[in-house]
């Protein structure tokens, strides 16, 4: 999908600081961290938000939660501690419609949320 940012980042067509690729997803770097570590992970294959996901997405979405170990192992917060963040539509304030998973850490974390 070339109208999609997050399509141009996986296919390279657009920078990115990339922390990790594979045939099935991606990790890069927050263009706006609001962590010391904020990283996203994403499917390659273009998935708007959870609300798409069907059967066929299992394995996919297996290996986006792994990933994030992955990442947050990299990036020195796997014993730390870390928090994944999904945004999914417009209360949850999604603004980009390429699902993805924050990848928060390096600071303490309040709870709850905003
Ligand atoms: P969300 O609000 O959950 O949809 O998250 C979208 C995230 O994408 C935000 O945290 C943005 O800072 C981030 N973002 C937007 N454009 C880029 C970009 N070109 N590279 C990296 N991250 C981006």
């Amino acid at each position: 999908m070339d109208s999609c940012l997050f399509c141009r980042i996986v296919s390279g067509a657009m920078t990115s600081s990339t922390v990790y690729q594979d045939e099935h997803v991606t990790a890069f770097r927050d263009i706006t961290p609001q962590a010391p570590v904020h990283v996203l992970v994403v499917p390659n294959e273009h998935v708007g938000s959870i609300n798409d996901l069907d059967d066929a997405h299992d394995a996919v979405m297996g290996r986006l939660l792994r990933t994030t170990k992955l990442v947050a192992e990299h990036e020195g917060v796997g014993e730390s501690g870390y928090r994944l963040v999904i945004n999914n539509g417009a209360d949850a304030m999604q603004s980009v419609a390429h699902l993805h998973v924050h990848v928060l850490g390096g600071r303490h974390l309040g709870w709850p949320p905003g």
